[in-house]
């Protein structure tokens, strides 16, 4: 067996620098391309990583990490785990990624703790597996074509089968990956990368056994490459005597989150990960440096914590940055440099000097009256009729409206004709929620491009970038706003917009902010304070923001929190610790508002079981949540909230436009469990992805609704 090579990437970005594969997908799935052309992009997109990362000096090259929608999916498609439904669409992958006209697709979820979605295999009793190993086989050929040896990446077995909940099927997929082995070794393949995440998280005795037999059986097989056993995203704990005990040779560790390993792994490689894959810092030499001779093993190869897939590709393509923050920067590019200069000489590259700063002590939030106080002093105040009909905020964002802000970055059009153009679209929207009947009005948010980045903007402490694309899910990406500094607020944000909509209607406009754990669960965020502090000075300047707002009138602030769930750790022992500290920084953020102010929050899932005590601890006087698309499965849990709550009535993910009558069935199934006095009546979550067609078509029926079972209290 050959040596593993001295420094690697778990990973790499595969959009394309420019978004390449974002179009090109897009293109085919509008019928505007055909499959070759796809296929084609994604060929130039493999071809131009290998030879960059070999031009970068990085001697183990990855294959098998692109994918043209997610790498879950494609282990799901190498193991056979396709659904029978799926299978005579025209494109049965696409089918289960993305649904066909009559087709649900599977469903999607977060990966870990990153901002990347990939699809849940699943898997059940009809679940045939048989090894399909088309796509590394290829890409192996492929880059071989070119002159490059890789390292084909496939998710573990273990990770595939905890995400698809299916670890009873162990014994028929490690058959399949027994036979991928030996495909891969009668290739000539070197190595193998199997992904196992899964193993940083809190594992059950059963797990750990599951994980020494998997690999016990994986390396005992005949003929097969080398084993290499990644563990990423925090330490891998108590699974990492696990895996050292079986014959696999290298095991990958995440020395950026997690600590360098108590045990002597005197047979093992050791792939050190001690470049993040997580952040967009440059690395600081003496801390890699040191964790790398911390290290005790037979060999030490250099890497990244993870695959840079959740990172973007270059900070060159950023010539808008300020120069004294680029030096901080390391994007993909930059950070595969750093691998390679590391695994050359201990005395390459120097730290980067850290900002320094002060620590902002957190104040602790004075509290509001209790509950019942506001709620006599917001009633009074508002006036509403019982089951008021709102929405969460957004109204759908057209093209022209994209266009417009486009323009008016670019130059060509001028800010006064920007401004007015969004002032057209707020009266358009307040009118048709008046004529609609709705009882609590939004603006609608036309100006913002995102709900973080649009406060990144308009912050101090925070740069956006141009091409800083990192992928969501499929051909979606976001833009992560950088937070490299102290955080402030130069000056009011939303307040201009929100008076104008108020000023257009005597009806209340509900004030609409970004709460603090989600602007920075968001963005890149620096690593030289504790998350913690950083959350809080973002939750200082949200905090003015909802002061300014009650001073300038309005009667209703939300607050969205929908990442609440989203920095939650991934160890048990760490999450009460987060969860107290982000209910404080959501308190401290709105706790500037007097009593008669009524404070909102809205979270965009109800599979929040492990959060539910925290959301009730944001003590907001109306939480709106998720409850249409899961079929109100949450009612049950938030009971037990004491004050308003909105269980979503409209599914909003769907362009379906829902009836009267099922909107009133899900209100009669929310009115039998909770007290109709601190009901409210509202979509599942924004409506900026739908038509106006169809919001206007959905919120008539919800009105419609809400006024019948209103008729009858
Ligand atoms: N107020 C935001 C909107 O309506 C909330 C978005 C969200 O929950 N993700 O778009
Ligand atoms: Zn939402």
């Amino acid at each position: 067996m050959s040596p593993f090579p001295t420094s690697t990437v778990l990973g790499y970005p595969r959009i394309g620098p420019r978004r390449e594969l974002k179009r090109a997908l897009e293109s085919y799935w509008d019928g505007r391309a055909t499959r070759d052309e796809l296929d084609r992009t994604g060929a130039e997109l493999r071809a131009r990583t290998w030879r960059r990362l070999a031009e970068l000096g990085l001697e183990g090259l990855p294959s098998n990490t692109f994918s043209m929608y997610d790498q879950v999916l494609d282990t799901a498609v190498l193991l056979g785990a396709v659904p029978a439904r799926y299978r005579d669409t025209d494109d049965p992958y696409f089918a289960m990624a993305r649904g066909t006209g009559e087709l649900a697709p599977l469903r999607m979820t977060k990966w870990f703790d990153t901002n990347y979605h990939y699809i849940v295999p699943e898997i059940g009793p009809g679940t045939v597996f048989k090894l399909d190993a088309a796509k590394p086989l290829s890409e192996v050929r492929e880059a071989r074509a070119l002159g490059y040896e890789t390292r084909p990446v496939i998710v573990g077995p273990v990770t595939f089968l905890l995400l698809a909940s299916a670890l009873d099927r162990l014994d028929e997929v490690l058959g399949c990956y027994e036979e991928l082995l030996a495909a891969l070794a009668a290739e000539g393949v070197g190595w193998v990368q199997l992904d196992e995440p899964a193993l940083v998280a809190d594992r059950t005795p059963e797990e750990r056994a599951a994980v020494r037999s998997a690999y016990e059986r994986l390396g005992s097989c005949g003929t097969r490459p080398g084993l290499f056993v990644a563990t990423y995203f925090g330490d891998a704990g108590e699974a990492l005597p696990v895996l050292a005990g079986t014959p696999v040779e290298a095991l990958g560790v995440d020395l950026v989150r997690g600590g360098v390993p108590e045990i002597d792994l005197a047979g093992k490689t050791v792939v050190a990960g001690v470049v993040s894959g997580r952040d967009v810092w440059r690395t600081p030499a003496e801390r890699a440096l040191g964790a790398l001779a911390a290290v005790r093993a037979g060999r030490v190869t250099v890497s990244t914590s993870c695959s840079l897939l959740h990172v973007p590709y270059d900070v060159e393509a950023e010539p808008g940055l300020d120069s004294r923050l680029k030096e901080r920067l390391a994007f993909a590019e930059q950070k595969v440099a750093e691998v390679v200069a590391l695994s050359r000489s201990p005395f390459h590259g120097t730290a980067p000097a850290a900002a320094s700063v002060a620590r902002p002590a957190p104040v602790a939030a004075e509290g509001r009256g209790p509950y019942a106080e506001r709620a006599a002093a917001q009633a009074g105040h508002l006036r509403l009729p019982p089951l008021p009909a709102t929405t969460i905020g957004s109204f759908p964002q057209t093209g022209e409206l994209r266009a417009a802000r486009a323009a008016a970055a670019a130059g060509t059009l001028s800010q006064q004709d920007y401004e007015r153009r969004v002032e057209a679209e707020i009266e358009r929207v307040v009118r048709m929620q008046e004529r609609l009947g709705l009882d609590v009005l939004v603006h609608g948010e036309p100006e913002r491009n995102d709900m973080v980045q649009y406060f990144a903007e308009h912050l101090d402490g925070f740069a956006v970038t141009a091409n800083g694309w990192v992928q969501s899910y499929g051909s979606r990406c976001t833009r992560p706003p950088i937070l490299y500094g102290d955080v402030s607020r130069p000056s009011p944000i939303t307040v201009r917009w929100a008076t104008y909509a108020q000023s257009l209607t005597d009806k209340p406009v509900k004030g609409m902010l970004t709460g603090p754990v989600t602007i920075v669960a968001w963005s890149f965020v620096r690593d030289d304070l504790p998350l913690r502090d950083v959350v809080f000075q973002v939750a200082d300047a949200v905090r003015e923001e909802v002061r300014d707002l009650e001073a300038a009138g309005m009667k209703i602030i939300q607050v969205d929190e929908p990442a609440l769930r989203e920095l939650l750790p991934l160890r048990r022992d760490a999450q009460a610790d987060y969860l107290e500290w982000a209910v404080s920084a959501y308190r401290r953020a709105t706790s500037g508002a007097s009593d008669r102010t009524q404070i909102h929050t809205h979270l965009c899932y109800s599979d929040a079981d492990q959060i539910l005590a925290a959301i009730d601890a944001l003590d907001a006087d109306v939480t709106t949540i998720e409850s249409a698309r899961s079929g109100g499965r949450i009612l049950g849990a938030v009971e037990s909230f004491g004050r308003g709550l909105g269980p979503g009535v409209y599914d909003i993910h769907s362009p379906r436009v829902p009836s009267a009558e099922e909107v009133a069935e899900l209100l009669r199934r929310t009115l039998a469990v909770l007290p109709a006095e601190r009901v409210w009546v509202n979509p599942d979550c924004g409506l900026k992805t739908r038509t106006y067609e169809q919001v206007e078509a959905s919120l008539a029926n919800v009105v419609t609704a809400a006024r019948e079972l209103r008729h009858r209290m």
